[in-house]
Formats: C-alpha cells, sequence, structure tokens
C-alpha cells in the first residue's frame, strides 16, 4: 500500500513547474523555496509511511508557502503587552514616542553629520550630539551617551578606578536582574571593591573608615532599583557622600539604573531619585539608562564634571561601547519632549503611567463589549499596574483589567502567546487578566481579534 502511495508524490523536478513554486523561486530564491519543498515532500513521504494518503500536490505547494513563510519570519517581532507591566524587560523595556520613531527611521535611511561638523567641513563627534540636551536638562557639565547602562558603569570605574578601591556599601551589591550583578560589573573592570557597613546599615564613618586618600578612586552608590530596605536600616544621603569625597578629593558616582528626569511622585508614586537630585547633591559622575523611566532608546547615559566625562571619553573602552547613530537620534528626540514639557503626553511610559483609571476602565468595557459574542464570562476587575524595570519596587497602580474566566487560564494564556501578534497577559485567582495600560491604543483591534480567536479555538477543544 505504501509503496504504490509513495510512487503518487509528484516528484521535485514535477512540482518546480508549477505556477505557485516558480511564483514562490522568484520571490525568495531557488535555494530556499527547494528547500522548503524538500523538506515539505521529506514530510509527505513520513505521513505516508505511517499509512495515510498520499497529499495532494496542492497541499504540498501549500505546504511549502507555509514553511518558506516560516524560514523567513525574523525571530523577534512586535507582541502584545498586556501584563500591566509597563517598563517589561523581557518584552524590551520602554516603547518609543512617535517622534523618537520618526527620527530614527530618517536618520538611519541615510548619511547624516554623525561625525562631520558641516560648519568646519571636517571631522567631527558623535559624542556633542544628546551632550547639550542631557546637560541642559540634568544641570551636568557635560555627559556623554554609551550603550548601556551596564557599559557606563563599566566605562566609567574602567576609566577612573581600574587598580585602584572603589567604596560601597554592602546593601548596595545588587543585582539588577538577568544574572546582572554590580559587584561582577565592578570586577570586569579592574576596580578593587571595598564593601563597607552591613547589609542593612551603612554610616559615612564606615566609608570615613575604609577611605585611604592614595588608593581610594571612587566612592559609588548604587540605587536599590527592584528591591526595598525597610526596618532597622541608614543609608547616608548622597550629598553626606559628597561631603566625604571633596574632604579626600575623591569623587563620588551615582548609579542611578532608572533615572529619571520626572518626579514619580507628582503621579502618585514613591519618589525615585532623579538624575538633576544627583548632580545637584554634587555627585561627580551619574549614571542612568536611557530605555527604563527615561522612556528612550537602550543608552546609557553617563553625566557630571567635564573634566571626567572628557577622562572617559578619551578612553579606548568608549569606543567598545559606542552608541549607534539611531540611538543618539532616537534618544535626541526623547529628550526634546522633555525640553518641551510634552513627555507625559509623548512618550509612552509616561503616559501609561499618566492614564487615570477612568480611562482604563472605559478601555476595559470597550473590549468586553466587543468579545461578548464570545461565550467566556468577561467582567472589567480592579487590579494592579506595575513600572518595572528595577524601579519603584513594591509601587502599584491602580487598573481596571478584564478579566477572563475559563476553565484552565494557562491554556488561554499559552495560546494567546501562540498568536501573531503574540499577546502576553497575566493570571491571577484562576483567571486571565488582560490590563489595558500597557496596550498600545492602536494594538486594540488585534487584541481582540486575538483573544476572539483563542476563546474559539479553545473551546472547539473543550
Ligand atoms: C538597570 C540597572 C543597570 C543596568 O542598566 P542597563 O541599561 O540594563 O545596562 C545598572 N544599574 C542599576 C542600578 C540598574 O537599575
Amino acid at each position: 500500500m505504501s509503496q504504490s502511495e509513495l510512487r503518487k508524490l509528484p516528484s521535485v523536478d514535477k512540482l518546480l513547474e508549477a505556477d505557485a513554486i516558480a511564483s514562490l523561486v522568484e520571490q525568495h530564491g531557488r535555494e530556499l523555496t527547494l528547500e522548503a519543498l524538500r523538506a515539505a515532500l521529506d514530510g509527505a513521504r513520513q505521513t505516508v509511511l505511517n499509512g495515510e494518503p498520499a497529499p495532494e500536490a496542492e497541499t504540498l505547494i501549500a505546504e511549502t508557502a507555509h514553511r518558506l513563510g516560516d524560514a523567513l519570519r525574523p525571530s523577534l517581532y512586535p507582541v502584545i503587552n498586556a501584563t500591566g507591566v509597563i517598563i517589561h524587560t523581557n518584552l524590551g523595556r520602554a516603547p518609543l514616542s512617535k517622534r523618537a520613531r520618526q527620527a530614527m527611521a530618517q536618520i538611519s535611511a541615510g548619511y547624516s553629520n554623525l561625525e562631520y561638523d558641516l560648519q568646519a567641513g571636517a571631522r567631527g563627534s558623535r559624542y556633542v550630539h544628546a551632550a547639550d540636551l542631557l546637560c541642559r536638562l540634568t544641570g551636568a557639565e557635560d555627559a556623554l551617551v554609551v550603550n548601556n547602562n551596564a557599559s557606563a558603569l563599566l566605562l566609567t570605574l574602567t576609566t577612573l578606578a581600574k587598580e585602584r578601591e572603589v567604596l560601597i556599601s554592602r546593601g548596595q551589591l545588587v543585582e539588577i536582574g538577568g544574572g546582572f550583578r554590580i559587584p561582577d560589573v565592578m570586577r570586569q573592570s579592574g576596580a578593587q571593591l571595598i564593601e563597607v557597613g552591613t547589609t542593612n546599615r551603612t554610616y559615612v564613618r564606615d566609608y570615613a573608615d575604609a577611605l585611604h586618600s592614595m588608593k581610594t578612586a571612587l566612592i559609588l552608590r548604587v540605587h536599590h532599583s527592584n528591591f526595598q530596605l525597610t526596618g532597622f536600616v541608614h543609608e547616608p544621603t548622597l550629598a553626606e557622600l559628597v561631603g566625604l569625597g571633596d574632604e579626600y578629593a575623591i569623587p563620588v558616582m551615582d548609579d542611578l539604573g532608572s533615572g529619571t528626569l520626572l518626579d514619580t511622585e507628582t503621579f502618585g508614586l514613591a519618589h525615585e531619585p532623579t538624575i538633576q537630585e544627583s548632580i545637584a547633591a554634587g555627585a561627580s559622575v551619574v549614571t542612568a539608562s536611557g530605555d527604563k523611566l527615561l522612556g528612550g532608546p537602550q543608552a546609557g547615559l553617563i553625566v557630571g564634571k567635564a573634566d571626567l566625562i572628557a577622562k572617559l571619553r578619551r578612553h579606548p573602552l568608549a569606543r567598545a561601547v559606542r552608541v549607534d547613530k539611531t540611538t543618539l537620534v532616537g534618544l535626541q528626540a526623547t529628550l526634546l519632549a522633555y525640553l518641551e514639557g510634552k513627555a507625559t503626553e509623548e512618550i509612552p511610559v509616561w503616559r501609561m503611567i499618566n492614564t487615570p483609571v477612568e480611562a482604563l476602565a472605559r478601555r476595559a468595557r470597550k473590549w468586553q463589549r466587543a468579545l461578548k459574542e464570545a461565550g467566556t464570562p468577561l467582567s472589567v476587575v480592579a487590579a494592579e499596574s506595575t513600572v518595572g524595570g528595577g524601579s519603584l519596587p513594591g509601587q502599584t497602580l491602580p487598573t481596571r483589567a478584564l478579566a477572563l474566566e475559563v476553565p484552565s487560564p494557562d491554556a488561554l494564556a499559552a495560546r494567546l502567546r501562540a498568536a501573531y501578534p503574540p499577546t502576553v497577559a497575566r493570571i491571577e485567582d484562576d483567571r486571565l487578566l488582560l490590563d489595558p495600560r500597557t496596550v498600545l491604543p492602536e494594538q486594540d483591534t488585534a487584541l481582540i481579534e486575538t483573544i476572539r480567536d483563542a476563546l474559539a479555538s479553545n473551546f472547539a477543544e473543550s
């Protein structure tokens, strides 16, 4: 039976004559199409050997097109974030503003004055581009933008403290996430880590006791980012550390991580230290991420004293961690929104933080109405969104989410993740929750379609 069925399968040459295959060859090239065609035929042969009838040529052609589609789909693609976690590191952190996206598209399409001084008609420096804006917004003397905050730390510590001592409180030896640990980066720089104080309590005198004016290169403060130190705790203020540093002419570096320019307190959240506060307190170098609360592209911002920033810029490692033109222009566009006082309107992260709960409730109800035929119990429930991105631990923003009650929320969540575009939801109290706060308004239609399809196939199977 299977031998005669196998003979029914068309040959590669025969299939290549089909118009549909010729058109695939035209679109995607002969090599890729042949690969997909052979894979489709192998699959068909296996089906026949399992005792099933040989598929028609049409089926084989459709299978070839399907396999080609899979092979050509980039592995990185857009996802709908319905988790309510605004700066979701696994989902790409900050979505960019329209102004930033447009600037990035424009600059990447052609040539630019990236490192060209148009007035002089000679070589210029890429580092001038976002520097003035960063100085203006933070009050710093100078600024340098690198690939990300981890590189900012590495470059700063290598340049200022290699083979010398850096004082850091035991309460600040933090792991940021993804296994990224501050002490490990410090060691990479060749700086010698001097831990001072205890996990919960560190005083200025602990730093003073550990300080050697000849060997100590830097006092480093690291923002806790993703955890809270509460109870019987003490940490010196940045100003106190700067006071100590000044006595011994030792610079103080402040690694902020999230590095906000806006005051989170005005949005009903706890206070997240701002970059301008650290500069005002006298920090010599402040480092922050471009894609956390700043709401821009992935970048590491280094702002501070002009002489130190000049040293960083000249260090060979600066070349290894240098920033791309699309990032620079995207960051610049993001910063311009702050300059114009439009951050909460334009920058998605701040727009999401600033969305009133009534607006979220309206959107959740709109989704509910659009899905009422789906045959699943749907309700709009009070829930909590979080800022994420290693900022404001324990802080939440009240939201209204669409709750779906299905027999297996895990199975539904998996279906939503398998859709295109995939939707990532969260499960709470055995219900699947979709938080409108982090779903971009233009994704509403796609989200509703995805849920409808996922619910339909859920019912088909149960
Ligand atoms: C997030 C964070 C970093 C790392 O920043 P990336 O931009 O992810 O490289 C470093 N330090 C602190 C305190 C952070 O919160």
